[in-house]
């Protein structure tokens, strides 16, 4: 139900956690977070609110400047640790918001595959069929743009990488998504309020649109692949 990424010059999992309550008045049943750190893509996911994830971050901390969070409202598969977001599927992690209305065709040419499932989720197979591109000798923006192309629904969609601490992959079609601006950093998030301690410089993804970020660049194309020139807005928040 909530999004955030950072690509950030601190520790990246309190920057989550802080961004995602900000995110909290949506509503949600369980959160998780991913990081990158040198080459190691792992995360942390938790059952109801915030706090128990921050507990878990406590006795089980996740270092890492790059990451991904999520605050989910289950749509498909029940709200427990198992279909909690991040989904990860070897050197790929994404977290989603929305619902991919032909996950069913695209598990079942997964499973023609021989690929298995773990989760009752939509969002696994992103993650899975990210994967398997990669498998197949695509780079992970390539990989990421390739999923992207097969899916129908209404969503926003985060990528992070194995290996890649200085490169996301944002995407919007029905569900918003703004991305934010610092010095030497980039961000993502679901409202611009999500990362108003970051920054207040933002950018928001059109429909269709689907960005690569690192620290210091920002690349948009839209549905078509065209690159696309999103303005960017100083955004006043008072709060
Ligand atoms: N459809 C996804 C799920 O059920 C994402 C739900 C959301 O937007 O939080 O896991």
């Amino acid at each position: 139900c909530g999004i955030v990424g950072v690509l950030g010059s601190h520790e990246a999992a309190p920057i989550l956690v802080d961004a995602l309550k900000r995110l909290e008045y949506r509503g949600y049943d369980s959160a998780g977070i991913a990081t990158v750190n040198g080459g190691t893509l792992d995360r942390r996911r938790a059952v109801g609110k915030l706090v128990n994830l921050s507990d878990l971050l406590v006795h089980e901390p996740l270092a890492g400047k790059s990451g991904i969070g999520h605050t989910r409202w289950a749509t498909h598969g029940a709200p427990t640790i198992g279909n909690a977001h991040p989904h990860q599927a070897g050197p790929v992690a994404v977290v989603h918001n929305g619902i991919i209305e032909n996950f069913r065709e695209l598990r079942a040419e997964l499973a023609d595959k021989g690929i298995s499932f773990t989760t009752e989720t939509d969002t696994e197979t992103i993650a899975l069929m990210t994967q398997a591109f990669m498998a197949d000798g695509l780079s992970p923006v390539d990989a990421a743009e390739a999923t992207l192309a097969q899916l129908d629904g209404a969503f926003a969609l985060a990528f992070l990488f194995e290996g890649e601490e200085d490169l996301m992959v944002a995407a919007r079609k029905g569900s918003p998504l703004a991305i934010g601006h610092g010095e030497g950093e980039m961000f993502v998030g679901s409202d611009a309020i999500a990362l108003a301690p970051m920054t207040d410089k933002i950018t928001y993804l059109e429909e269709g649109d689907w960005a690569v970020l690192t620290r210091t660049s920002l690349v948009i194309r839209d549905a078509q692949g065209e690159l696309a020139n999103r303005e960017m807005r100083t955004i006043r928040m008072d709060d």
